[in-house]
């Protein structure tokens, strides 16, 4: 199926479309369609749920089983309220298998009294009047979304009029000598190194740059980033050694001392070796936060805006623990029993497409 055929059926379901997702409900369920997409083909599905609180374990695994026909059911991560249902393979009956799938899901949610999230997770404040996508499709109100999104785009904006390269190089610089600092504690104090610690060392190189108020332009961020942490690397290194030498001796050397010492007697190489384990560790840190780095404010912008067009207002308020798709009966003990009836795409909101050649065929 071509991607941009997979979409219109979306719009066609009167889910919402932005980019390559698409956001609806099923029985007051909200979801996230994400398609994977070869050429243009769309190869799989995945469907995101967020339900309220954990999902008990023994109702996962009873679920997983009976949806094995359709698509694989998992935990994104360790969260179990994050959960996924991929349907694979399928071309021409992919919406058909989608929503058989989606439908016995939400139908054991109800069964289950699994519900959705009920605070906005801006506010922490019930009553929502709105669904958004906020690392995850879930119930927002629309004033706390738009605050969010449009005092994000303002701050870009002012950033890219105010933004300070010189202060930015220099929060950069004091991040990174914050990020050393676990490092050089633990050494001082346990005698021990974490190459893990190092990966934060980029980290607080990005957020310093960000604190003080460094102008956020991809081309300059991510490479002073780099080369900071890699400079740090090698400055704590030179300390750790300092201080392995305090402990081993109990001798404060001179700073001068110390260095003409460490130069004389370790080679290039030896230096290359001892640094380059930080360095994977920095580059792991790097890895972790790339995300954010590479961001610049054309980013910040267009990723709020996308988040203001995933806002889908509801009226009226979305209340109750338990969505209550009206006459919904729950019946998880017929998974394969005509999934695609049209009284259940009536009761769902799903309508007009299982049959429908236009959208099931190639
Ligand atoms: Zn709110």
């Amino acid at each position: 199926m071509l991607l941009e055929e997979f979409l219109q059926t979306a719009r066609n379901q009167r889910m919402t479309v932005v980019g390559e997702m698409a956001f609806g409900e099923i029985a007051g369920y909200p979801f996230t369609l994400r398609p994977t997409v070869i050429s243009q083909q769309v190869r799989s599905c995945a469907a995101y749920f967020v339900v309220e609180g954990r999902m008990p374990n023994p109702v996962f695994k009873e679920l997983r089983k009976s949806l094995k026909p359709y698509g694989a059911l998992s935990y994104m991560g360790s969260d179990r309220s994050r959960i996924s249902f991929t349907c694979a393979g399928a071309q021409s009956d992919l919406w058909s298998r989608l929503y058989a799938g989606l439908s016995y899901l939400s139908q054991s949610f109800q069964a289950n009294g699994i519900g959705i999230p009920q605070v906005c997770p801006i506010c922490k404040q019930p009553g929502c009047n709105a669904l958004a996508y906020i690392n995850g499709y879930v119930p927002v109100h629309s004033s706390c979304l738009q605050n969010q999104a449009y005092s994000q785009i303002a701050s870009a904006e002012s950033n890219n009029r105010n933004g300070n390269y010189a202060l930015g190089i220099l929060g950069a610089l004091l991040g990174a000598l914050v990020g050393s600092i676990p490092t050089i504690l633990l050494m001082f104090l346990l005698s021990r190194i974490s190459a893990w610690l190092y990966a934060l060392i980029p980290l607080g190189s990005y957020y310093g740059y960000k604190l003080f108020g460094g102008r956020m332009d991809k081309k300059v961020v991510l490479p002073v980033v780099i080369v900071f942490s890699v400079l740090m690397v090698f400055f704590t290194e030179l300390v750790v050694g300092y201080l392995s030498i305090v402990k081993e001796y109990s001798m404060w050397l001179g700073i001068g001392e110390y260095l003409s010492l460490y130069f004389e007697v370790m080679t290039v190489g030896d230096i290359v070796g001892d640094i380059a384990l930080p360095l994977i560790f920095t580059a792991i840190g790097l890895f972790i936060s790339w995300d954010q780095i590479r961001r610049g404010n054309t980013d910040f912008e267009v990723s709020a805006d996308l988040t203001l067009q995933t806002l889908t207002i509801k009226n009226p308020q979305i209340a109750g623990q338990t969505p209550s798709a009206a006459a919904m009966q729950p019946d998880p003990a017929a998974p394969s029993e005509a999934p695609l009836s049209s009284s259940q795409q009536a009761q769902s909101g799903w309508q007009d497409f299982s049959g429908d050649q236009d959208y099931t065929g190639q």
